[in-house]
């Protein structure tokens, strides 16, 4: 069981100064930090990230997000409005869906943002509760773009299970892409064993 620590961030919006070439996003942010999915190969636990804690069971919650981001996509409070480009909510950190999402429901709160001002999203998961929002990332889709992508580290259950002992088996997350597809939202898989591979669905 997880500890919530409820933080009140200063900033959220991280900007990349090139799109980037596996995720195509151009803006990121971690609306949790620490992680109780556990994936045991989660770079996430690198000293390079400053999470403080124990990565699986210290949970940062940054209650503030949604009134952050919109703040800081708002074109009327900047001099030089922020260039329409892919937003990928979450990340090495903290999976946006993990478990304490289904109450502080954030990053429902995050899409609704993102799609109020018309930024793309790619959505990044391990998670089925992403199933929960298909709502809204269908009316960003609408609008926009949306992209769901998930990750597996494989098929197999047995395995899964070893290298990701908090998430839902590879097999339910094939269903949920498989929701995404019949929404009409565009989605694929990242393989990250052994090399990187990225499978786009038709
Ligand atoms: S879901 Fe992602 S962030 Fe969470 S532990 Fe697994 S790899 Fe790390």
């Amino acid at each position: 069981m997880a500890t919530l620590h409820e933080t009140i961030a200063k900033s959220l919006i991280r900007k990349h100064k090139r799109i980037d070439s596996w995720f195509i996003s151009r803006y990121g942010f971690n609306i949790y930090r620490g992680c109780e999915h556990n994936c045991i190969y989660c770079d996430g636990r690198a000293e390079k990230y400053y999470v403080e804690g124990e990565f699986g069971k210290d949970i940062r919650v940054k209650i503030n997000a949604p009134d952050l981001l919109r703040r800081e996509l708002d074109p009327t409070r900047k001099r030089k409005p922020m260039k329409k480009a892919f937003i990928l909510p979450g990340g090495g950190v903290g999976d946006s869906y993990q478990p304490a999402e289904k109450d502080y429901k954030l990053t429902r709160q995050v899409l609704k943002v993102i799609n109020e001002y018309n930024f793309p999203v790619h959505m990044l998961t391990k998670s089925t509760l992403v199933e929960r929002d298909l709502d809204i990332l269908t009316q960003i889709n609408n609008n926009t773009k949306a992209i769901v992508s998930f990750s597996l580290s494989s098929v197999k259950e047995n395995i899964a299970r070893v290298f990701e002992p908090g998430l839902p088996s590879p097999l339910k997350r094939i269903e949920t892409l498989s929701k995404v597809k019949t929404m009409g939202l565009s989605g694929g898989d990242f393989f990250t064993s052994g090399n990187s591979v990225y499978i786009r669905y038709p």
